[in-house]
């Protein structure tokens, strides 16, 4: 039978939470015997989805929520970033390579596209006032 195994984090908006978050999903996906390579690839999507909802989600000096599941199934990882910020209108455009609604703050609007190059799927939710959750998966060892 397939090995299954599941997690939930929460934590506040506060940007040194994003090395926090990539770093304990790191750890619990270990289990499944990734790749240096495939671990890589999961913790930079991580970091890029994480800093959009610390960044982008919550007003500055605004406490949020942020919690993240991540669930094996298998070879199968799914990781669900959620926070209940102002939310995406145009989901579309956000995930446009090159696409940032910060220009200002140097941002270079590639988040989207780095997550998109290293998990299989990215699946983006969002109702604007309501929040944002975005699904990461990627299967391992496909080979
Ligand atoms: P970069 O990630 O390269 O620093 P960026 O964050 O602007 O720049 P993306 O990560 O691709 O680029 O996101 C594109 C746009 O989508 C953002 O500029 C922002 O407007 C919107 N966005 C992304 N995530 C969220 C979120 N969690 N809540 C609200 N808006 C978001
Ligand atoms: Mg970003």
């Amino acid at each position: 039978m397939d090995y299954n195994n599941k997690m939930r984090l929460e934590f506040i908006n506060k940007s040194e939470n994003e090395s926090f978050a990539r770093v304990a999903v790191a750890a619990f996906i270990s289990q499944t015997d990734p790749t240096i390579e495939e671990l890589i690839e999961i913790k930079t999507a991580i970091s890029e989805a994480v800093t959009n909802s610390i960044i982008h989600a919550y007003e500055k000096n605004e406490e949020g929520i942020i919690v993240i599941q991540c669930s094996i199934n298998g070879q199968t990882i799914e990781i669900i970033i959620e926070d209940y910020g102002i939310g995406i209108s145009d989901i579309e455009k956000a995930r446009e390579p090159l696409y940032t609604s910060k220009p200002e703050q140097e941002r270079s609007g590639m988040g989207f596209t780095v997550m998109e190059t290293f998990m299989d799927e990215v699946e983006v939710q969002s109702v604007p006032g309501e929040g944002t959750k975005v699904i990461l998966t990627k299967t391992l060892n496909k080979d």
